[in-house]
């Protein structure tokens, strides 16, 4: 043992890299996230996204013994929507912000350490907020993707900048807002843009570095590529087959935009990346599935290549994006992926093929299909929930107007549901709400919101929009319910402890029996929360952290949701809390 103790550090010693910081953040580190309590080094607790901790010294006993440990100012004039995962490693909270701003503070003392605000120009076009979910940690690396489609790595202990690169044009719509997702050595991301015509892509990255691995185009028809030690492309095979499931030149400006990132299994090595909705919105402009767009599309991360798609929403006419993360677990010895898609349905899939094993409704009310059918894995659609042709329409203006829901914000959005392998339950923040939308003629124009539709969202019901709900991915039971007046934007967390974590856009932060629902703790924090929990442990004591910053797609683009939310106030921090000693 101690030998062994020995021949580490002096191997530590030789290594040239080795500093006066930790290590570093490896491949095996990131592996082992989800069983690691002592760090939350990846988005989703965990590269599969269960959100699922096995600390239990914060349970259904002692939860009402929690406390503010410190809070943490975003501070500036700069607030909006607060959508972050804080990342915690080596003694240091990292945590972005709104406006691409990243914030490295100190666990002990919540004192901050460095900042970085990346200078946006006044171009940028996110279409729902400036917000940012969170960083990768990598190496002695920290890195995130800015709203005007760049990717930074920064010295986890400096700030300083390592390396830069921009990804896209946010003059043509591109952005970035998700975390990034370190997969088997590489940096995987998405780019954000689906409502100005851009087109969704996976790009594998060395993290080191930031050079360019692969890209895979998830639009059918776009040529991927692969990227020698120079940088020089190689074409790595279309996507598809050009004009298979598009019209015309549509998809060359298609959308499926991957703004939501990924995740990654490491028994199937395969990394799942859901896509946005298809270009423009006014379906009748593209006949035919319109793949990969409202997909989740499995890449072999080695090769950048497509393993399997599955496409929730064919042929999509109410921007019910896919991207909605695909979360692995076992059930019945299998290695299945669950997913709660914008649709309505609830997708239990095959993480190694694809293959369709369970699909049921999560929210209450769905206008656009009557089901899915298992044995083809396709929607059975009624035309009657589709937003009129504009060419058949009065003077050829506008298409006839229908009531859809879930509206297109979606039964879920971007807030991430959580799985516990106790429970055998997934945690789903879903949304009761419909709309009015009617189709336009569109064109594209670089830079321009490229929809061909318009939409007024009403909420279903009196007295909520929101429902936290306990979901049986095996009998597609609804197992408990608790219901939020404004819908829910943030994420959830479920610990070993018996407990769901998650954030109301009234400012709470809420732990609830992962049995029963019923609430056993809440915490004002100030303003809205619309991000994920997170948990650890330092030395003997836990922590949950949470941001709290009210903003996101609803307050811009709520329409009759407004009288439910307009009363609440923006803010930008980050809290922390612990048991009481008393
Ligand atoms: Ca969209």
């Amino acid at each position: 043992m101690k030998r062994n103790l020995i021949a580490a550090l002096v191997g530590m010693m030789a290594c040239s890299s080795f500093s006066a910081h930790a290590l570093g953040v490896t491949d095996a580190m990131i592996a082992n996230d989800a069983k690691a309590p002592n760090n939350v080094l990846s988005w989703g607790m965990g590269t599969q996204g269960q959100r699922f901790s096995p600390l239990t010294q914060i349970n259904t006993q002692t939860v009402n013994k929690l406390v503010p440990a410190w809070s943490f100012s975003f501070g500036g004039e700069k607030q909006r929507g607060q959508e972050s995962q804080p990342l915690i490693y080596n003694g240091k909270m990292f945590v972005t912000g709104s406006y691409s701003r990243i914030y490295a503070i100190d666990l002990k003392t919540g004192a901050k350490l460095w900042k970085y605000e990346h200078r946006l120009p006044d171009g940028i076009m996110p279409c729902c907020d400036v917000v940012n979910r969170g960083a990768a940690l990598y190496d002695n690396l920290v890195i995130f993707g800015t709203l005007d489609a760049q990717l930074v790595a920064l010295d986890q202990d400096t700030g300083k900048i390592v390396w830069k690169e921009k990804v896209d044009d946010y003059a043509a719509g591109y952005s970035m807002s998700a975390a990034p997702l370190i997969a088997n050595g590489l940096l995987l991301t998405g780019v954000s843009g689906g409502e100005f015509g851009v087109v969704g892509r996976v790009e594998a990255r060395n993290p080191k570095t930031g050079q360019l691995v692969w890209s895979r185009p998830m639009i059918e028809g776009h040529m991927g590529y692969k990227y020698d030690k120079d940088g020089k492309a190689t074409e790595n095979g279309v996507t598809g087959t050009v004009n298979k499931s598009w019209p015309g030149d549509l998809w060359k400006t298609g959308g499926g935009a991957t703004w939501l990132g990924g995740t990654y299994d490491p028994t199937t090595k395969l990394a799942y990346f859901g896509t946005g909705n298809p270009a423009p919105w006014n379906s009748h402009l593209r006949p035919g599935d319109n793949l990969y767009s409202a997909s989740t599309v499995a890449l072999d991360v080695d090769t950048g290549k497509i393993k399997w798609s599955y496409q929730t929403t064919p042929h999509d006419g109410w921007d019910y994006d896919g991207v909605n993360e695909f979360v692995t677990f076992d059930m019945d010895g299998k290695r299945m992926g669950g997913k709660a898609d914008r649709n309505g349905f609830f997708y239990v899939i095959d993480a190694k093929d694809g293959k369709l094993e369970n699909a049921f409704p999560f929210v209450k009310k769905i206008t656009w299909a009557s089901g899915i059918d298992l044995k083809t894995g396709r929607p059975n659609y009624l035309e009657s929930g589709r937003p009129g042709d504009p060419t058949k329409g009065e003077e050829g203006k506008k298409g006839a107007t229908v009531f859809a829901a879930p509206a297109f914000l979606g039964a879920k959005n971007q807030m991430p549901m959580a799985y516990s392998p106790q429970t055998k339950l997934f945690y789903v923040p879903a949304n009761e709400w419909g709309m009015d939308i009617w189709n336009e003629p569109v064109t594209y124009k670089k830079g321009g919101a490229f929809l061909g539709a318009g939409f007024t969202i009403h909420p279903l019901n009196e007295d909520y929009i929101g429902a936290m709900r306990a979901i049986d991915p095996k009998t597609g039971k609804i197992v408990w319910e608790v219901k939020n007046s404004a819908p829910l934007w943030g994420g959830v967390m479920t610990t070993a402890g018996g407990l769901v974590f998650y954030g109301t856009p009234e400012g709470f932060l809420k732990a609830v029996d992962a049995k029963t629902g019923k609430e056993l703790w809440k915490f004002q924090t100030g303003s809205g929360v619309v991000a994920p929990p997170v948990t650890w442990k330092d030395g003997d004591t836990q922590y949950i952290a949470v941001t709290s910053g009210w903003g996101g797609a609803v307050p811009l683009w709520g329409g009759e949701v407004a009288k439910k939310v307009n009363f609440l106030e923006q803010g930008g921090s980050v809290w922390v809390f612990k048991l009481s000693s008393k």
